[in-house]
Protein backbone atom coordinates (compact mmCIF):
# COMPACT_ATOMS: atom_id res chain seq x y z
CA UNK A 1 0.00 0.00 0.00
CA UNK A 2 1.31 3.54 0.42
CA UNK A 3 2.01 5.91 2.88
CA UNK A 4 0.02 8.15 5.23
CA UNK A 5 0.87 11.75 6.01
CA UNK A 6 -0.86 14.07 9.08
CA UNK A 7 -3.83 16.08 8.70
CA UNK A 8 -1.83 19.42 8.95
CA UNK A 9 -0.42 19.04 5.50
CA UNK A 10 -4.04 17.91 4.10
CA UNK A 11 -4.05 20.09 0.67
CA UNK A 12 -7.70 21.69 -0.14
CA UNK A 13 -10.80 21.67 1.28
CA UNK A 14 -11.69 19.22 3.88
CA UNK A 15 -14.16 16.03 2.70
CA UNK A 16 -17.62 15.84 4.18
CA UNK A 17 -18.59 14.28 6.53
CA UNK A 18 -19.95 10.57 5.70
CA UNK A 19 -23.46 10.27 5.48
CA UNK A 20 -25.46 6.74 5.01
CA UNK A 21 -24.67 6.47 1.50
CA UNK A 22 -21.09 7.70 2.03
CA UNK A 23 -20.67 5.76 5.20
CA UNK A 24 -19.33 2.08 3.35
CA UNK A 25 -16.77 4.53 1.49
CA UNK A 26 -15.40 6.08 4.03
CA UNK A 27 -15.20 3.38 6.44
CA UNK A 28 -13.07 1.54 3.61
CA UNK A 29 -10.90 4.17 3.97
CA UNK A 30 -10.13 3.84 7.54
CA UNK A 31 -8.60 0.24 6.66
CA UNK A 32 -6.57 1.81 4.04
CA UNK A 33 -8.87 0.29 1.60
CA UNK A 34 -9.93 2.65 -1.44
CA UNK A 35 -13.49 1.25 -3.01
CA UNK A 36 -16.11 1.93 -5.68
CA UNK A 37 -19.51 1.59 -5.65
CA UNK A 38 -20.56 -1.46 -7.85
CA UNK A 39 -23.98 -2.59 -8.94
CA UNK A 40 -25.10 -6.68 -9.12
CA UNK A 41 -27.69 -5.89 -11.57
CA UNK A 42 -25.91 -4.22 -14.95
CA UNK A 43 -22.20 -5.00 -13.41
CA UNK A 44 -21.46 -0.94 -13.63
CA UNK A 45 -19.04 0.86 -11.28
CA UNK A 46 -19.64 4.50 -9.98
CA UNK A 47 -17.89 7.01 -7.80
CA UNK A 48 -18.87 8.93 -5.54
CA UNK A 49 -21.31 6.38 -3.60
CA UNK A 50 -25.12 7.23 -4.78
CA UNK A 51 -28.05 5.74 -3.76
CA UNK A 52 -28.41 4.74 -7.73
CA UNK A 53 -26.85 3.20 -10.11
CA UNK A 54 -25.92 6.32 -13.04
CA UNK A 55 -25.89 3.08 -15.41
CA UNK A 56 -29.26 1.39 -14.92
CA UNK A 57 -31.31 3.36 -12.66
CA UNK A 58 -31.01 0.46 -10.40
CA UNK A 59 -30.80 0.58 -6.68
CA UNK A 60 -30.82 -2.88 -5.17
CA UNK A 61 -27.59 -4.28 -3.87
CA UNK A 62 -25.21 -1.70 -4.63
CA UNK A 63 -22.07 -2.25 -2.52
CA UNK A 64 -18.47 -0.82 -2.32
CA UNK A 65 -16.14 -3.08 -3.76
CA UNK A 66 -12.14 -2.67 -3.44
CA UNK A 67 -9.88 -1.01 -6.16
CA UNK A 68 -6.11 -1.38 -6.64
CA UNK A 69 -5.85 2.80 -6.62
CA UNK A 70 -4.33 2.35 -10.55
CA UNK A 71 -4.94 5.73 -12.42
CA UNK A 72 -4.18 7.88 -14.66
CA UNK A 73 -4.53 12.00 -14.24
CA UNK A 74 -7.28 13.02 -16.55
CA UNK A 75 -7.19 16.68 -15.43
CA UNK A 76 -5.95 18.76 -12.89
CA UNK A 77 -5.98 22.74 -11.63
CA UNK A 78 -4.05 24.15 -9.49
CA UNK A 79 -4.94 26.75 -6.95
CA UNK A 80 -2.32 29.61 -6.31
CA UNK A 81 -4.70 32.07 -4.32
CA UNK A 82 -6.99 29.68 -1.09
CA UNK A 83 -10.58 31.98 -0.47
CA UNK A 84 -9.72 31.22 3.53
CA UNK A 85 -5.84 31.50 3.78
CA UNK A 86 -5.01 27.72 3.33
CA UNK A 87 -1.38 26.75 2.46
CA UNK A 88 -1.10 27.42 -1.49
CA UNK A 89 -0.37 25.95 -3.80
CA UNK A 90 -2.45 22.50 -4.27
CA UNK A 91 -3.28 20.58 -6.89
CA UNK A 92 -6.80 18.62 -7.27
CA UNK A 93 -7.20 16.32 -10.00
CA UNK A 94 -9.75 14.48 -11.93
CA UNK A 95 -8.25 10.93 -11.69
CA UNK A 96 -9.64 7.84 -13.63
CA UNK A 97 -9.18 4.84 -12.12
CA UNK A 98 -8.44 1.50 -14.41
CA UNK A 99 -11.59 0.73 -12.95
CA UNK A 100 -13.46 3.25 -14.85
CA UNK A 101 -14.86 5.57 -12.27
CA UNK A 102 -13.46 9.14 -11.89
CA UNK A 103 -12.22 10.62 -8.26
CA UNK A 104 -11.97 14.13 -7.98
CA UNK A 105 -8.69 14.32 -5.69
CA UNK A 106 -5.39 16.16 -4.41
CA UNK A 107 -2.56 15.41 -5.97
CA UNK A 108 0.72 15.57 -4.51
CA UNK A 109 4.08 17.04 -5.82
CA UNK A 110 5.47 19.46 -8.30
CA UNK A 111 2.13 20.79 -9.94
CA UNK A 112 4.82 21.86 -12.96
CA UNK A 113 5.62 18.35 -13.40
CA UNK A 114 2.23 16.96 -13.86
CA UNK A 115 0.98 16.16 -17.05
CA UNK A 116 -2.64 14.80 -18.69
CA UNK A 117 -2.79 11.19 -18.54
CA UNK A 118 0.10 10.77 -16.36
CA UNK A 119 -0.30 7.71 -14.47
CA UNK A 120 -0.58 8.00 -10.96
CA UNK A 121 -0.61 6.18 -8.00
CA UNK A 122 -2.85 6.08 -4.46
CA UNK A 123 -1.40 7.67 -1.25
CA UNK A 124 -3.34 8.28 1.54
CA UNK A 125 -4.04 11.37 3.73
CA UNK A 126 -5.06 11.26 7.51
CA UNK A 127 -8.41 13.04 8.90
CA UNK A 128 -8.83 14.37 12.23
CA UNK A 129 -11.55 11.90 12.25
CA UNK A 130 -10.02 8.35 11.73
CA UNK A 131 -10.86 8.74 7.85
CA UNK A 132 -8.65 8.84 5.13
CA UNK A 133 -8.80 11.29 2.14
CA UNK A 134 -7.48 9.19 -0.94
CA UNK A 135 -4.53 11.50 -2.88
CA UNK A 136 -2.92 10.72 -5.85
CA UNK A 137 0.76 11.48 -6.82
CA UNK A 138 2.69 10.58 -9.78
CA UNK A 139 3.63 7.14 -10.02
CA UNK A 140 7.54 6.31 -10.46
CA UNK A 141 7.75 4.13 -12.72
CA UNK A 142 5.44 6.62 -15.14
CA UNK A 143 6.96 6.79 -18.58
CA UNK A 144 8.96 9.45 -20.04
CA UNK A 145 6.72 12.00 -22.07
CA UNK A 146 6.59 11.03 -25.65
CA UNK A 147 8.56 13.82 -27.58
CA UNK A 148 6.38 16.36 -29.86
CA UNK A 149 5.94 15.27 -33.44
ZN1 LIG B 1 -26.54 -0.65 -12.76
Amino acid sequence: MSGTTGASSLPGPPPAPADAVTEAFWQATREGTLSVQHCPACGGHQHPPRVLCVHCGGIDGLRQVPVRGAAVLDSFTTVHRAPDGRAVPYTVGRVRLAEGPVLLAPVLGDPDSFRCDQPVRLVWLSLPDGRRQPAFTPAPDAPPDEPEP
